[in-house]
């Protein structure tokens, strides 16, 4: 609800010249300081006056016609969607933006607008036009805010989970090698390897960060990257590293990009993009080269490593079957940050991946992770956090030109939301990044739309808060204010959207537990454990009946004739 406060403190209607230098003529100052404050006066609400004579926004949507019209269009299409999709789904893809709340799809949606010359909000993402969306619970067995490990134990394997572990039940604790054994639970890309799909992994994080591992990896502590991140204990107790279950557990995965390369390669063993710096040089206490054993396994069945772009986008698809692809010793860069020339986009690695992949006549399943959205809010770096929501969308409409939604479902989802947010009353076509429209009536400082409830961006000085006019809020690596101050931002515990299209998409609606995605999925594409309904006649695809129908009319009229 709006208050008193909107129209009390600022102006959000333009006031003629006029009335100010009326205003202007009443105060008590010499004739000189009178004659120029009227001056300045004058001239700025002038210019006030020009820019704001016309409304801020399309002339167009001052006629009712427009609304309507564009609501009608909106109706055609929600009564198509009577006709269910019940087709097989031969391919499945699922994107998740790591931290990715309804806030951040919002503003990443304004921003999308806004980097086109759009004022922005009425901007659609890629997932905006998918056709059905649920809510999904996410959180852990043990958490009521999320963590990104327990998260992904739940939308892959489909079981909730304790946060920090991955592809292990709520049975296993954190840290405790010894609950692993008996506690493993299988991910939706086993599943689909299983049933002779081809299967792939690509993120901008660690290829053994949280949300993929949970793909492959039955681990009690998320951060046990390799080896040399384990304590004595769990190694002696049999435990695994992740980067070593990535290449042991499900050894053929079809594809796998992103970064990571680090925890591959034996320890002090030199990185071949930034030789002789320590903080990126192997990690592995084992001795092991992962990468040398991976190319070693792919001899002759047209597997190719790859750890530049330039060397990615040189490889031909049809002739790669298996592709490794690790392109920094760590996570990727931030989009923004990215060097275009040896670092690929989240949207060209996917391209790839899909030309990889859809090779395989039984179809695929494609984790896709925009893993950085989460680093940028944690960081409280909004304008990070929102490009790179950006480029998981561009990478979303790349994949939907290169398949179709007869046969692939894509699903898109987070895991968790965060504590950021946006508003202040600011006007439309405001910068995403902009301040809002007035100063805060408590300390008379003027504040960013975009805040965050904790982080590193609280900031104090001289004991008040910060005056945001007096630095670029604007910068890349701007920290939004936040109300409590924390070296890292944290999650926030409200649900996430779920984005579905193609066969089945209409299984996720409403609002679900995260768990039901995978077992959604998986009934879409008739794998894993529950595919009884697609040895019916009914779970034909649609097109296949009439064909089917007719040639039986054919017979039986071929019959009655002979
Ligand atoms: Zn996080």
């Amino acid at each position: 609800m709006r208050t008193g406060l909107e129209s009390g403190t600022y102006l959000r209607f333009p006031v003629r010249p006029s009335l100010l230098k009326e205003k202007a003529n009443y105060q008590t100052c010499s004739p000189l300081e009178d004659m120029m404050k009227v001056t300045v006066l004058a001239l700025s609400s002038c210019l006030a006056w020009l820019c704001q004579a016309k409304p801020s926004f399309p002339e167009q949507e001052m006629d009712p016609a427009y609304w309507n019209s564009m609501a009608q269009n909106t109706l055609k299409n929600a009564l198509a969607l009577e006709h269910l999709n019940r087709n097989v789904a031969n391919n499945l893809i699922l994107f998740l933006g790591d931290g990715m709340g309804i806030p951040t799809v919002t503003a990443a949606r304004i921003l999308k607008g806004q980097l086109s010359g759009h004022s922005g909000e009425e901007t659609e993402l890629e997932m905006d036009k998918f056709p059905y969306l649920a809510l999904s619970k996410t959180y852990n067995t043990d958490a009521q805010v999320a963590d990104s490990a327990g998260t992904a134990t739940a939308y892959l394997c489909g079981v909730k989970a304790n946060e920090g572990t991955v592809g292990v039940s709520a049975a296993a604790m954190r840290s405790q090698c010894n609950t692993t054994a008996g506690n493993e639970v299988t991910s939706i890309l086993k599943w689909a390897k299983d049933a002779g799909k081809s299967v792939g992994i690509v993120t901008t994080t660690r290829v053994n960060h949280a949300t993929p591992s949970a793909a492959y990896a039955h681990c009690v502590d998320r951060d046990w990257f390799s080896d040399g991140e384990m304590p004595t204990e769990a190694l002696e107790a049999g435990c695994k590293d992740i980067a070593r279950q990535l290449m042991e557990n499900i050894p053929n995965i079809d594809v796998i990009m992103g970064g990571g390369r680090k925890y591959m390669y034996p320890k002090n063993t030199s990185d071949v993009e930034y030789p002789g710096e320590r903080k990126h040089m192997g990690t592995r206490k084992d001795g092991r080269n992962l990468v040398k054993e991976w190319r070693e396994r792919m001899k002759g069945q047209r597997g190719h490593y790859v750890w530049n772009r330039k060397d990615l986008l040189a490889l031909n698809p049809h002739k790669v079957d298996y592709l490794l692809g690790l392109f920094e010793p760590g996570d990727l860069p931030y989009d923004l940050d990215r060097n275009t020339e040896t670092e690929p986009s989240l949207t060209e690695m996917v391209e790839v991946a899909i030309k990889i992949l859809r090779k395989n006549k039984n179809g695929f399943y494609l984790l896709v992770e925009g893993g950085r959205i989460d680093h940028g809010h944690h960081d409280g770096k909004a304008k990070q956090a929102l490009h790179e929501a950006v480029e998981m969308d561009r990478a979303i409409g790349r994949a939907g030109l290169m398949t179709s939604i007869h046969d692939t479902l894509t699903v898109v989802t987070a895991d968790h939301s965060h504590v950021f947010n946006f508003g202040g009353y600011t006007t439309r076509g405001n910068s995403i990044f902009g301040l809002a429209p007035m100063v805060s009536d408590v300390d008379q400082k003027p504040f960013t739309a975009i805040l965050y409830g904790n982080g590193p961006g609280f900031k104090m000085v001289n004991g008040v808060r910060e005056n945001v006019s007096t630095i670029d809020y604007s910068e890349n690596n701007y920290r939004a204010q936040a109300a409590v101050p924390l070296s890292m931002e944290t999650h926030g515990g409200e649900d996430v959207a779920v984005f579905s299209k193609g066969p089945m998409a209409h299984l996720l609606h409403g609002v679900r537990e995260q768990n039901y995605i995978p077992h959604a999925m998986a009934y879409a594409a008739c794998i894993g454990q529950n595919t009884r309904h697609c040895r019916s006649v009914n779970s034909a695809p649609p097109s296949a009946l009439p064909v089917l129908s007719s040639l039986g009319a054919l017979l039986i009229l071929t019959q009655l004739l002979c």
